[in-house]
């Protein structure tokens, strides 16, 4: 009942906007489920809320607005600042859905992991100003280890909260300005196994480059799609039959991987990856032993930014991204992992 009353004063004092109130501004992206614009408001007096950023979607539109209102209510910092989501029916292209999110900022973990300057440029980001200290192993394994310490954070927000959000890459992952840390974006192709929106996975939403090998997250035994109460009821059990968690974690050990070595960072590069690992049986430790004894001085440099400090980061990385999603880590546990030392108990025990 309490959640109703908040939900439904939240709706009553928070604005509501309308396809003409907003100006249309540089494209962000393009998929095949919908357009992202930078947009600004047309009236002065709603100008306040500064730069907005506004996402023409098509049917699935609906179950995205449905997440990110619930993401915010329930774990609001994990996330981009949802604004406000509408249908929007005189288009002439038919309905679709608007969803309308505060600009985060301009980079994408993808784009500043392009630049040759990462991870250096996450670290003048983060503390807004550029660190005069000597560049080394030490220091960018540092800056990594913060960058995942805010991922794993922002996934447990995600998944205490019961929503998966299995589309995790550097693209959905933005450098928050205001917050000065890095949130999650795209909850187009998420799942919320609580209460049974879009139960039934929509595989071909996933990316292949950085999907778990498990091709449905939830066993193809468990029962499909349950009226919302029963799901309510059940889901919390087949959370933990299944696990579904996982997947993100899995997704997650990639881009850690990609930033610990530059020469996989490319697509290309990523897909021989997974090539290479899929024919090691998914063992990461099987896939050091055949690259390791051939590898360029890039590639053995980033076994030695794993293997600082008695190897933890690798020991971290290995419980991520494993062939069965049982025996991965969680991202609570990970937070928990030696390799952030105290300062991952802290994200947890201070933000929680
Ligand atoms: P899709 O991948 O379905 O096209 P996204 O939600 O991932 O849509 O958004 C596409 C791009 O738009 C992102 O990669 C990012 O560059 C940009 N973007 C999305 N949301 C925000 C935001 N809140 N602030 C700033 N940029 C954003
Ligand atoms: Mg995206």
């Amino acid at each position: 009942f309490d959640m109703f009353v908040l939900a439904f004063a939240e709706r009553l004092f928070r604005p509501t906007y309308r396809k003409d109130d907003f100006v249309l501004g540089k494209k962000l992206g393009e998929g095949a489920f919908g357009v992202v614009y930078k947009v600004s408001l047309a009236k002065p007096s709603l100008k306040k809320e500064g730069e907005l950023v506004l996402k023409k979607a098509t049917e699935y539109g609906a179950v995205e607005i449905w997440m990110n209102e619930r993401v915010r209510r329930a774990c609001a910092n994990s996330c981009a600042d949802f604004v406000y989501g509408f249908l929007e029916s005189s288009s002439k292209k038919g309905a679709e859905y608007w969803l309308i999110w505060r600009f985060e900022g301009e980079a994408t973990l993808a784009d500043l992991m392009l630049s040759k300057e990462f991870p250096y440029n996450v670290e003048t980001l983060i503390l807004g100003e550029v660190q005069d200290l000597p560049k080394g192993l030490e220091r960018e394994n540092k800056i990594i280890q913060t960058i995942m310490r805010q991922l794993l954070f922002a996934l447990d927000g995600l998944h205490s909260t019961g929503i998966v959000h299995r589309d995790i890459k550097p693209q959905n992952v933005i450098f928050s300005e205001g917050a000065r840390t890095f949130k999650i974006i795209d909850l187009g192709a998420a799942t919320d196994l609580r209460v049974g929106i879009n139960y039934i996975p929509k595989e071909f939403l996933l990316d292949p480059r950085y999907a778990a090998p498990e091709q449905y997250i939830m066993s193809t035994q468990t029962p499909s799609a349950p009226s919302a109460p029963v799901a309510t009821a059940l889901s919390p059990v087949l959370w933990q039959l299944n696990l579904p968690d996982r997947f993100d974690i899995y997704s997650a050990g990639l881009i850690f991987l990609q930033m610990a070595f530059p020469s996989l960072r490319t697509d290309s590069s990523l897909i021989q990856f997974n090539r290479q690992l899929k024919r090691c049986g998914y063992d990461l430790v099987a896939w050091r032993k055949s690259v390791e004894p051939r590898a360029n001085s890039e590639l053995r440099r980033g076994f030695e930014l794993l293997d600082l400090d008695g190897g933890i980061g690798w020991e971290l990385l290995t419980s991520m991204v494993r062939y069965k999603a049982r025996q991965r880590t969680s991202a609570k546990a990970a937070l928990a992992h030696p390799y952030f030392g105290r300062e991952g108990l802290l994200a947890l025990s201070f933000m929680q």
